[in-house]
């Protein structure tokens, strides 16, 4: 198990846009198993690449649902339908809260640790966990989309996105 120290911000790695993928090696294997291994520690339910400081277009996303965790390499949104809006948090934000607005459904294709292509459809809050960190590859924070920021008192279980 290797748990990656998550970079804060205003680290520029965070607003600079990630570079393609294009080796598919075991090294890339490895990456992907820490981010795992980060994300869980720090209870997200998605990690990006640039938040432990690699600025490579690779994210993992688990909501805990039957979906599994889903390894997002390239990934590019392909349709975009209706909109939603609800709270996101940041593990590179500590304690920051806020409603965001979202397409309430995705389709999304995206290369697997192997390079494979392979096409995801998800809604409501995969949805917009799989957009937060989407965002992130192109160095777009959740900040910059915050409609409201949540107060103290309307925390309670509301959860980081990563
Ligand atoms: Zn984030």
């Amino acid at each position: 198990m290797a748990v990656k120290q998550i970079v804060m911000y205003p680290d520029p790695v965070l607003e600079t846009p990630c570079a393609e993928v294009t080796v598919f090696d075991k090294k890339l294997a490895k990456l992907l198993n820490d981010m795992y291994d980060t994300m869980i520690e720090f209870d997200g339910v998605g990690l990006a690449a640039p938040q432990i400081g690699i600025s490579k277009r690779i994210a993992v996303v688990d909501i805990d649902d039957d979906m599994g965790t889903l390894e997002l390499i390239n990934p590019k949104l392909l349709e975009v339908n209706g909109s939603q809006v609800g709270p996101e948090g940041c593990l590179s934000f500590p304690g920051l809260f806020g409603d965001v607005e979202r397409p309430l459904s995705i389709k999304v294709e995206a290369q697997n640790r192997k390079g494979k292509k392979y096409i995801i459809e998800a809604e409501e809050y995969l949805a917009r966990a799989i957009l937060h960190e989407m965002d992130h590859l192109d160095g777009v924070l959740f900040t910059s989309k915050v409609i409201r920021y949540l107060e103290e008192d309307e925390l309670e279980g509301v959860e980081a996105n990563d």
